[in-house]
């Protein structure tokens, strides 16, 4: 047999040969020069070169721990060693009960329902699925559209991204027909000139209201929502937008699924931002990342007692919610996840990321002086900077222009990653970031933006 390998030099060229990537541009695959980490300690990852770079995206806001955590690796050891896999299926493996247990007991109001999923795309699909079914145990088979946002995402299964409204990532894709029905997304950023928050809030719960009567109360299954909109570009809503939201969907009997996949588990310095944030109680929380703070893949949907009483016991006409994967509640990951949980209370790591939060946002919102910066905005450890090709306005030509990926090369070579996303750059660090870390951040930061606007000029 020919070593097809017979040639290669570098982990640079077999990564172009062989590694077909997440949101691989296809134009020019094969040709990327991509950075390879080897190891990572705290909030810094060294790379196949030796060079040492604080993570600011903290792997894919999912690192809340940092890296190189004797703990986790040794508790997933441990798990691995002493019972690595068990079916789920019929039987469970008891760290998976136990895990269950923990997040029930951390979630907010009656979401006592813990299913697990592999990650964050698979744990909408999973509350998707649920929705459907229970409408279909209930006897509404017509009930299922799902209410989003535009620049919403909600991941990369077929209904997942059928649900997610990140236009570009729509283009070449297929959706599952007549399951979504978008809404203009809430970016107080971009709000018409002269229009007050309050009016907006108010014209994007109408929004919602509306689409509802439109659509028909008795077709719309549910609404779906990120606390703060994550990669559509940390879009914060106006206080008060989710309760809003919620009251709306009561109102009409339709489903509120929070989408805390990114803000779970510590970003925002609460378990969960639903209820200690934005003050609501939703039927179902997704949620992944965070959860074993990225060392090993893990999901879940968390689902309320209410729904649950709807479709068990006498209520379930015989049916079975025939949904789920071999590794759901997977043993190892669940050790990572009850070793994550264990260490962030004890170590007080919701209230270090309240603690730092205001340096973090003062120093991100100081950028907004910064040529090319046209609005900063986050919460809790999540940061987002906005380029314009004028600081004074919002030009959305920007947007066509790769200012993200010009300001990630300038600040990778000072010593920082950030995501670049079109002519935004976000960042979420470790949760474990100390103060002088989060200055050490930010002044690379600042001055990398300042070489892309020189290069950019
Ligand atoms: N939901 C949100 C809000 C996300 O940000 C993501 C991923 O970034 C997902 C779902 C999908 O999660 P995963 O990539 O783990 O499948």
């Amino acid at each position: 047999m020919q070593r097809r390998d017979a040639g290669f030099q570098s982990v640079r060229e077999w990564d172009n040969a062989n590694f077909l990537h997440p949101w691989e541009g296809m134009e020019t695959l094969g040709q990327n020069d991509r950075t390879f980490t080897e190891s990572g300690e705290g909030i810094y990852v060294t790379t196949e070169t030796g060079r040492r770079l604080i993570d600011g995206p903290g792997g894919m806001w999912c690192v809340q721990l940092g890296y190189g955590n004797a703990e986790i690796a040794d508790a997933m050891a441990r798990q691995a060693r002493e019972m690595a896999y068990f079916s789920p299926f019929n039987n469970a493996s008891s760290v998976s009960a136990r895990l269950a247990h923990e997040i029930a007991q951390r979630s907010p109001g009656d979401l006592n329902h813990v299913f697990f999923t592999t990650g964050g795309s698979t744990a909408v699909d999973s509350a998707l699925r649920f929705v459907h079914f229970r409408n279909n145990v209930l006897g509404r088979p017509e009930k299922k559209i799902v209410i989003s946002r535009h620049k919403a995402y909600h991941g990369s299964t077929y209904l997942a991204a059928s649900v997610s409204g990140k236009e570009r990532d729509k283009s070449w894709l297929d959706q599952a027909p007549g399951l979504a029905h978008f809404l203009p997304d809430v970016n107080p950023y971009r709000r018409p000139a002269g229009m007050s928050i309050d009016a907006f809030l108010d014209e994007k719960v109408a929004d919602l209201e509306n689409a509802i009567r439109a659509i028909g109360a008795d077709k719309v299954a549910a609404f779906i929502a990120e606390p703060i909109l994550a990669s559509g570009g940390v879009i914060v809503p106006p206080k008060g937008y989710h309760r809003r939201c919620l009251e709306v969907c009561r109102k009409h009997d339709v489903l509120y699924i929070s989408d805390e996949v990114v803000t779970g588990f510590g970003r925002l310095g609460h378990w969960f931002a639903s209820e200690e944030v934005f003050d609501i109680v939703p039927d179902i929380i997704t949620c992944a990342k965070g959860m074993t703070s990225g060392y090993v893949p893990m999901g879940a949907c968390i689902i309320s007692d209410r729904l649950i009483a709807d479709v068990a016991g006498g209520n379930a006409k015989g049916a079975t919610f025939s949904n789920g994967y071999t590794y759901s509640g997977h043993p190892v990951s669940a050790a990572a996840a009850l070793k994550t949980i264990e260490i962030i209370e004890r170590e007080g790591i919701l209230e270090h990321v309240r603690k730092v939060t205001p340096l973090f946002q003062e120093r991100m919102h100081a950028m907004r002086s910064l040529p090319i910066v046209g609005d900063t905005r986050g919460m809790g450890l999540v940061g987002c900077i906005e380029c314009v090709t004028e600081t004074a306005g919002t030009d959305p030509l920007a947007t066509d222009r790769a200012l993200g990926a010009l300001i990630d090369t300038r600040c990778q070579e000072l010593g920082l990653i950030l995501r670049p996303i079109i002519n935004m750059c976000v960042f979420s660090p470790p949760l474990v970031i100390s103060e002088s870390e989060i200055e050490q951040m930010f002044d690379i930061m600042e001055q990398g933006i300042r070489l892309a606007a020189d290069d950019f000029a």
